[in-house]
């Protein structure tokens, strides 16, 4: 049996030509880029030509280039490094309910820390307002987040707007590139975009290394004090292998960006026509157009996702589903919720996320595979009906039969 990914908005595999760069730096290159003999200087150009790299992905200088240990310290160093810095003019950040942990949990805790946070909220494509944007905009606002794509519906934001409306307004504007690099290009310049996160693992590079584009005379509070490494932005001596990995990465994603939309596209539209059309009371969750080329996420009626996630796995197919396990219970994802979906249709969704090395064979598996899956799931189900196939009249009496 072939086991097939379809769960690349979670991690994508390396290229074998990134873990083939990085070895030199583990085996032969294994120098401190910041010593000034033999031994690390090698290791400070291969340094220097990776921020090259990732300066090209982003369309700015290489000074531009900060280089994290993920989207998520990327996400936390460009807003709480913002607040701290901006504290003296203002304590108001704006962000909207959908986006990663990595940019709510920080937002939390800021909040907890004396700043006031505007969580602007979806519609039921996942899309935000920009008038609603517009007028969260006070004069103590000194930053805006907005995530480029979402990670779970795949939907796009308008980035490029949303930087048009900070810069009139003076306010500092970070997005979350994560899940949009290597399917869109990320040039700051055109996006009016002060501060943008990307992360290695999702560009078919290493995890544990991302980059934070700053834009020049951006000043941020470091989070990681230490070292002159990264011109004092951020301690600690740089993972020479990992950010080897993610310069190649970006440039791959570059020079294979069209080839790989168009075959994620074509996959995964033939993926969602087939699973839409096979399998009674489905829905897709995400904007019908401007949406992730790799991303599906599709709600299915009566099943909890988890249980889907277990059959699929049984028989090798990787997927993701819109619950979340935390301590032992299963939340509803946040990002469906914000759309309007009710507990049980958030439950029920499954993310489908493609990648480069997906076939149409993978593809045609799964629509064959999973509508039995998914009737046999129902059958089992206390919400639905086979006799009306709809939803099961529940009476008082079953829904106290919990002890
Ligand atoms: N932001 C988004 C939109 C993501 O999807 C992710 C990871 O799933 C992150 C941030 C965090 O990135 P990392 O896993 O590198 O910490």
């Amino acid at each position: 049996m072939k086991n097939i990914y379809l769960d690349h908005n979670a991690t994508t595999p390396v290229l074998p030509e990134v873990a083939d760069a990085m070895d030199t730096y583990f085996r032969k290159e294994w120098g401190n880029p910041s010593s000034i003999h033999w031994a690390g200087r090698g290791a400070k150009s291969a340094l220097s030509e990776a921020r090259d790299k990732v300066a090209a992905f982003f369309n700015c200088t290489p000074v531009e280039v900060i280089f994290t240990s993920s989207g998520t310290e990327g996400d936390n160093h460009a807003l709480k490094g913002v607040a701290l810095q901006k504290q003296p003019k203002g304590n108001h950040i704006i962000t909207t309910a959908v986006e990663h942990p990595a940019v709510l949990k920080t937002c939390k805790y800021l909040e907890k820390t004396g700043f006031e946070v505007t969580y602007l909220g979806v519609d039921q494509d996942g899309m935000l307002s920009l008038d609603e944007l517009k007028a969260a905009i006070r004069p103590e606002t000194i930053l805006i987040s907005v995530m480029y794509a979402n990670n779970e519906t795949g939907t796009v934001f308008p980035i490029k707007e949303i930087g048009e409306i900070a810069r009139a307004n003076k306010v500092l504007f970070h997005t979350d590139a994560v899940q949009a690099a290597g399917k869109f290009p990320l040039d700051v310049k055109e996006l009016n975009v002060d501060l943008m996160t990307i992360s290695g693992h999702k560009i078919y590079g290493p995890k544990g290394v991302g980059a934070l584009f700053v834009r020049r005379g951006v000043r941020l509070v470091p989070m990681i004090h230490g070292g002159h490494h990264e011109r004092n932005r951020r301690g600690g001596t740089e993972n020479v292998a990992c950010i080897v990995g993610l310069g190649l990465a970006c440039e791959i994603a570059t020079r294979d960006m069209e080839k790989e939309v168009e075959h994620v596209r074509f996959l995964r539209d033939r993926l969602e026509k087939g699973l839409m059309e096979n399998t009674p009371h489905t829905k897709l969750n995400g904007h019908p157009e401007l949406r992730l080329p790799n991303t599906t996420n599709i709600s299915f009626e009566f099943i909890e996702g988890e249980g889907m996630l277990l059959n699929l796995d049984m028989l090798g197919i990787a997927t993701s589903s819109g619950s979340a396990c935390t301590s032992g219970s299963l939340e509803p994802s946040h990002v469906l919720l914000a759309m309007g979906l009710t507990h049980e249709m958030s439950h029920g969704s499954i993310r489908f996320s493609l990648g480069r090395s997906n076939t149409e064979e993978d593809i045609d598996r799964v629509i064959e595979l999973m509508p039995p899956i998914v009737k046999r799931i129902r059958q089992m189900s206390p919400l639905y009906s086979e006799e009306t196939d709809g939803a099961a009249e529940i009476t008082y009496s079953d829904k106290c039969n919990v002890k």
